[in-house]
């Protein structure tokens, strides 16, 4: 169990809690990830689905499938990326723990890797510590 984070988007419309601690922590490099995120990268946490709940905003959300498995919502107002539904994992949800209010950490570190290194911009370098795979 983890004390419950609290996050939201930037305009502060939606906000949400996690009460479980994440089971995985991924840095993406994917061309995806890269391109709504406006990022050279994004980061991920997956926690179970019943551990995340919308607490404001809800309503504020809107939905883009950037591929047939991968549904983002973000707020409709400022445009903040605030969680993933991957059909393939329909128990887990992904949010994005850089939007969390405080530093505490959502758990996983033993799981924290970079993924999709393939995709990698070639300019970016990498800490030396965390394991890389070329896909998920
Ligand atoms: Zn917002
Ligand atoms: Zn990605």
């Amino acid at each position: 169990m983890i004390d419950v984070l609290k996050g939201g988007c930037q305009c502060g419309t939606v906000r949400f809690e996690v009460s479980e601690p994440a089971t995985d922590l991924y840095h993406c490099h994917c061309s995806m990830c890269r391109k709504v995120h406006g990022t050279v990268f994004a980061t991920y946490a997956v926690c179970p689905r019943s551990g995340m709940r919308f607490i404001q905003g809800e309503d504020n959300l809107s939905a883009f499938k950037s591929s047939p498995d991968v549904t983002r919502r973000f707020c409709k107002t400022c445009g903040c990326q605030i969680a993933i539904d991957v059909a393939y994992q329909p128990d887990d949800i992904w949010f994005m723990p850089g939007i969390l209010d405080d530093a505490d950490h959502p758990g996983a570190d033993q799981t924290e890797r970079h993924i999709f290194v393939a995709d990698k911009l070639p300019w970016l370098h990498l800490d030396e510590v965390l394991p890389r795979t070329d896909q998920a």
